[in-house]
């Protein structure tokens, strides 16, 4: 049913952006409604309905031709004659082409043609304004590979009539216009790093202004001020990152060819074992920009746009580069897991996903290490990671549940602001502790902190507490509160889970 919804919702759009003069879009919609059909006639049994199924392919496979041959049409008017029509990687070729990876879905511009002038994709799409309050219809330049072609499209050979102002701004500013302004922002003004209003700002001209908005509110992190002092034991682990990030900003010339940056690094373990607690220490001690995204959200939250998303991610994160891209939950993208609906969404955000991570590949190729974009991932469900997406996550490092002296050190961080009692001996606390996560220990020191304060208060009216003098709650925690605490909470992960952990890293691992 979920897969009608997704078929007609196809449908609907591929339509639409025809009407709007919108080809090439509504060719990758057409192609992927047949797709779709086809899925659904295979698994048909009764032939009524596959007669039936098989008369509406056709229709739309008619339509599909009409829509594809008025976009061919309008492509061969363009002037950019140096594009063969045969060899134009348009997002409809593609459809039909050998792909370089079978799980990437439309691929990425084949490298040969990448040093040559750019598709342009979008070429009637952007002039041809869609109405950008129409929900569902709003208009994102390409990225990845073939926007270092339009970058790399010299002057006078910019497209043709069609499409011009737009993607002449576009092409005029990106990348390298936009990236030495970071660079210069960075050399002339250290104050980039301390979030100054003189900050260079992504130019959102051209692109979808609420999804740049809504990155830069809900995903961009500046700051994020977590240090490694503030992340209890993981000493391994700290070192691999510092190796992996810092080092090639330093050393940039090192760091090439075989000595290449990790396209990814992949952080397996239990759940609140401090994952993203390292990946904010990392943008804040290399001092990169820190781009934080759960993959559900990516699948979910903007519904429709999440590709477009991936695009932005990636392209706002090379241009406030050096950048770290933080993926939670990486295991949710294209795994098996979820509704076919989610699953429709994903597979498309995976593929994203892969052409944007082929196109960082850290600082190869001697390229500048200021416009490193790292990806960093994370997951509790290692192998539910599909087998492309953990290809490109080359480095996969274990983060395992804290040891007692991580564990003694972690209660120490999380108590610093806490007045303990004499009588407490967090190291005999931390070894009785043994197979809690940092997380878990966290939810220790919080409820035990809170002890006092609630027996004080137990049986009070809310006058009367508010009528406490403050010392009075502020109690030093005692050891008891602490053996209270260590009762309530429970540790949430398994000796079984463990042991999933350990067999899947000494199988993939790379530590
Ligand atoms: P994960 O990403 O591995 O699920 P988080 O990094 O989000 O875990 O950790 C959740 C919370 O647990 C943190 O906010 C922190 O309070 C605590 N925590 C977990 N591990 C550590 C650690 N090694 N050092 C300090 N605090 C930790």
């Amino acid at each position: 049913m979920t897969d009608l919804q997704e078929l007609c919702e196809n449908v609907k759009m591929g339509r639409e952006y025809a009407l709007l003069g919108n080809y090439d879009t509504a060719v990758v919609y057409y192609q992927g409604v047949l797709q779709q059909i086809q899925k659904h006639l295979v698994s048909l049994k009764d032939v009524s309905k596959r007669n039936m199924w098989q008369q509406v392919r056709q229709e739309f496979s008619q339509e599909y031709e009409h829509v594809k041959g008025i976009s061919n049409t309008l492509a061969s008017f363009r002037s950019d004659g140096s594009y063969p029509q045969s060899n134009r990687p348009s997002r409809g070729a593609a459809y039909e082409e050998p792909t370089r990876d079978p799980d990437v879905w439309p691929p990425p511009t084949p490298a040969e043609n990448q040093g040559r002038p750019a598709p342009n994709y979008g070429g009637n799409r952007r002039n041809v304004q869609p109405a950008r309050d129409r929900p569902g219809v709003r208009d994102v330049k390409p990225s990845g590979p073939d926007r270092r072609g339009v970058a790399a499209r010299p002057a006078g050979n910019r497209g043709g009539a069609v499409g011009r102002s737009s993607d002449d701004k576009y092409s005029a500013k990106r990348p390298a216009d936009r990236v030495k302004k970071v660079e210069k922002g960075r050399a002339s003004s250290p104050k980039r790093q301390q979030g100054s209003e003189d900050e260079p700002k992504f130019d959102a001209t051209g692109y979808d202004k609420d999804l740049v908005e809504a990155l830069e509110r809900d995903i961009i992190q500046r700051h994020p001020n977590i240090h490694w002092g503030d992340i209890a034991g993981l000493e391994e682990a700290k070192k691999l990152l510092q190796e992996a990030v810092i080092l090639p900003l330093i050393m940039p010339d090192f760091f090439k060819g075989i000595r290449r940056p990790w396209k990814g690094i992949l952080m397996v373990g239990p759940p609140g074992t401090g994952k993203t607690l390292l990946a904010k220490a990392v943008a804040t001690e290399c001092k990169t920009t820190f781009f934080n995204v759960s993959s559900s959200s990516l699948s979910s939250k903007y519904r429709g746009e999440s590709e477009k998303l991936v695009r932005l991610l990636f392209e706002m994160a090379r241009f406030y580069a050096p950048s770290t891209i933080f993926i939670d939950e990486i295991d949710s993208i294209g795994s098996k897991r979820g509704t076919g609906d989610e699953h429709e969404t994903s597979r498309r955000v995976k593929a994203e996903l892969l052409i944007q991570m082929d196109g960082v590949g850290g600082v190869s190729g001697g390229e500048d290490a200021t416009k490193m974009v790292m990806v960093l991932a994370a997951t509790n469900f290692p192998w539910d990671i599909d087998e492309a997406l953990k290809r490109r996550l080359e480095k996969r490092i274990y983060i395992p549940l804290p040891d007692a002296p991580a564990r003694e050190s972690l209660l120490k961080i999380n108590l610093k602001e806490v007045e303990i009692a004499d009588d407490v001996n967090l190291k005999l606390i931390a070894d009785k502790l043994e197979g809690y996560s940092g997380a878990d220990l966290t939810n220790v020191c919080r409820d035990a902190s809170l002890m006092s304060m609630r027996r004080r208060i137990a049986d009070l009216k809310p006058d009367q507490i508010r009528a406490l003098p403050k010392a009075e709650l502020h109690m030093p925690v005692t050891a008891e509160d602490f053996q209270d605490a260590s009762k309530k909470v429970s540790k949430s992960v398994s000796a079984e889970d463990l042991k999933k952990y350990e067999a899947w890293m000494n199988e993939f691992g790379s530590t």
